[in-house]
């Protein structure tokens, strides 16, 4: 795994999609099949043992997190933006850089006592994860950790994490 960079699979689209803002593209780690598979491996190896659910955030959450299910003999639950869901949910609304949005989960999806990891392909803010913990909480799951494929430091999403004691936090890149 030394000499996977991940990085190199990773673009970076300038004023997208807004200016300012920089896209971290993972369009090209999944085209290559070898690469997409290195990463979906080290995301496995870093999560803690007995995960019961792997929560992923829609969208890039779900091509991630889906494979690391799998890999780990764990349950897939998507995180939904609020109407996509077609059975009774529990939502969460929480503030994004202009405006905010509300994250929803089927009510039956973790069960009181589960051990939840949280994979998602960037985390910026934390706001998504913040707001995911949330979810898991109130339905009686125990968020154990948090795998990400890039984190973007500068934006400081652990001390957002942290207050809200989710300490075991893993960036590929
Ligand atoms: P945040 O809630 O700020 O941590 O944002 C994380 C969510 O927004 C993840 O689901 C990412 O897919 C997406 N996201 C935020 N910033 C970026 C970025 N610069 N490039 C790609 N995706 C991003």
């Amino acid at each position: 795994m030394s000499d996977f960079d991940i990085a190199a699979y990773i673009g970076d689209v300038p004023d997208f999609p807004k200016p300012g803002v920089t896209f971290k593209d993972i369009t090209p780690l999944l085209s290559d099949p070898e690469a997409f598979g290195r990463a979906v491996d080290a995301l496995v190896a870093s999560a803690p043992e007995d995960i019961d659910v792997v929560c992923g955030m829609e969208a890039r959450g779900f091509i991630v997190g889906a494979p690391v299910a799998l890999a780990l003999g764990a349950r897939f639950v998507p995180v939904r933006k609020s109407g996509k869901l077609p059975r009774d949910t529990v939502e969460t609304t929480y503030d994004l850089e202009y405006g905010t949005q509300t994250l929803a989960v089927h009510t039956d999806a973790i069960s009181q006592g589960d051990r939840v990891l949280i994979v998602d392909d960037v985390l910026a803010t934390g706001g998504t994860v913040a707001a995911t913990a949330d979810l898991i909480h109130r339905l009686g799951g125990s968020l154990v950790a948090v795998s990400v494929l890039m984190e973007l430091a500068f934006l400081e999403p652990r001390d957002l994490l942290l207050r809200r004691d989710i300490d075991q936090v893993t960036a590929l890149v």
